[in-house]
């Protein structure tokens, strides 16, 4: 973190250019952004690393690359709106692999149950940090699938309140988006994908595993049509979250299969992956 701690000694930080190429290297789906684009990336990356305070969790070792790469992902939902949209977020915290966070249920007997599940990321509400695990915040087999943009997008959702899928609309930029169109086409995409999630489940076999390769092999041939992960159809929030992702890194599936939900997206986002 030399760097960094020179940075917040400094009025104007700016992020030396070779670190700023070798981040945008890592970071193929940035490649269609224009140059007066990625300049304006980096200037917004370098005011969320001056505004906000980055920390290594369970000894993991953060340096300027790691905070560059992450700020660079977090910067590309608001390049076009504002930075404000992380106003409410104390920070960015990153492990170096998945974490684990308590959860709880209430079951229909009404006995609370409460157990610890890894994740890779979460977004905290009400004016928490972004927690990451470094080790899922890089490059992954999964197409489509980027953390780092799934919880920053999560602070946008979350940043006038509870995230329920319908981010804030801001006077300056979203005149023209109806919140009652939105909430139409999300709730019917979000209600088509969980049913098409539920009948790909429902093939599954009841003792699966997806240790088991003829499993894993099944799993990939049911799902692998699907255009967003299906840990979307988890809740209205998630189909946000999941499709804003692949909205930015891979587009071509949701805007094939869910056209409305794409063009709400590229209008809230003001950017346009596809160029259409
Ligand atoms: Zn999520």
């Amino acid at each position: 973190m030399q760097w960094l701690r020179h940075l917040f000694n400094r009025r104007k930080p700016e992020i030396p250019p070779s670190l700023w190429a070798a981040s945008l290297e890592r970071l193929p789906f940035l490649d269609r952004l224009t140059p007066a684009e990625c300049a304006q990336l980096k200037g917004l990356c370098e005011e969320l690393l001056a505004r906000k305070t980055f920390t290594g969790a369970a000894d993991f070792a953060l340096t300027d690359e790691v905070a560059v790469l992450i700020a660079a992902q977090a910067a590309l939902p608001v390049l076009n709106l504002t930075l404000d949209l992380y106003d409410d977020m104390a920070g960015i915290i990153v492990y170096p692999s998945a974490f684990m966070i308590p959860q709880s249920e209430m079951d229909e007997a009404g006995i609370v149950h409460e157990w610890h599940e890894p994740a890779s990321g979460e977004a905290v509400h009400a004016g928490g940090a972004v927690v990451l695990s470094w080790e899922d915040a890089q490059e992954s087999d999964a197409p489509g699938y980027n953390v780092v943009i799934h919880e920053f997008t999560h602070k946008i959702d979350m940043a006038r309140g509870a995230a329920n899928g319908c981010p804030p609309f801001l006077a300056d930029f979203h005149r023209g988006i109806a919140s009652g169109h939105w909430k139409k086409v999300f709730s019917g995409a979000y209600e088509d994908f969980v049913r098409r999630v539920d009948e790909r489940d429902a093939a599954l076999p009841e003792d699966f595993d997806d240790n088991r390769p003829e499993h894993a092999a099944l799993y990939d041939e049911l799902f692998g049509d699907l255009p967003l992960d299906p840990y979307a159809a988890r809740h209205p929030a998630e189909f946000f979250a999941v499709a804003s992702e692949a909205f930015f890194v891979l587009p071509e599936p949701l805007s094939e299969d869910y056209p409305e939900v794409y063009r709400l997206l590229s209008h809230y986002y003001r950017q346009d992956p596809l160029g259409t």
